[in-house]
């Protein structure tokens, strides 16, 4: 989470939108087979059941099944992982172990749903986050180091995430 932005799941709306669309019917949650989402707690009325993804707890593997049941289209019928625009990851250099210089680690780029797009290997060993990035969440809850966190779009500047409307 970034700036108290949440990370929902794929093909959702801009956040004002979303909001206005969301009926909070947890259908999402439901059906994802990984148990991806879950449904925001707390006061706040807007946000309060509303769905979000911690890549701490488990990331979104992009499956796409939640994006075309949603009965209001908070979130967009998007069928395809490139197109989730769920936010990006940000990889810190100083944390990962690979540009460290202790152990050549390659977890996040074997991991990653949308690899050699998303994430690459500059000059086969250094991982890179590039645009087509879509937030999913997968390096983070891999990164044996804690090096990346995923910022959701709404904490990205307009057109950034992969995906994006
Ligand atoms: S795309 Fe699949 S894995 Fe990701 S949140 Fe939706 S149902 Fe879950
Ligand atoms: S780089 Fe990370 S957040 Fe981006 S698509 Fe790959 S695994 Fe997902």
């Amino acid at each position: 989470m970034s700036d108290g932005h949440l990370l929902r799941p794929p093909g959702a709306r801009d956040e004002a939108e979303f909001l206005r669309r969301c009926l909070q019917c947890g259908r999402c949650a439901q059906l994802c087979p990984f148990g991806s989402i879950f449904l925001e707690a707390g006061f706040d009325p807007r946000t309060c059941g509303t769905p979000r993804i911690d890549p701490r707890r488990t990331p979104c593997w992009l499956c796409m099944r939640c994006p075309p049941a949603c009965p209001t289209g908070a979130l967009r019928p998007v069928t395809e992982m490139a197109k989730a625009g769920m936010g990006r990851a940000w990889l810190d250099k100083a944390r990962c172990s690979t540009y460290e210089g202790s152990i050549l680690c390659k977890t996040c780029h074997e991991k990653c749903p949308l690899r050699n797009t998303a994430l690459i290997m500059d000059l086969g060993m250094f991982p890179v986050v590039t645009d087509a990035c879509v937030g999913c969440g997968v390096c983070e809850s891999v990164c044996p180091r804690q090096a990346i966190v995923t910022l959701p779009r709404a904490a990205l500047p307009p057109g950034a995430g992969g995906g994006t409307p």
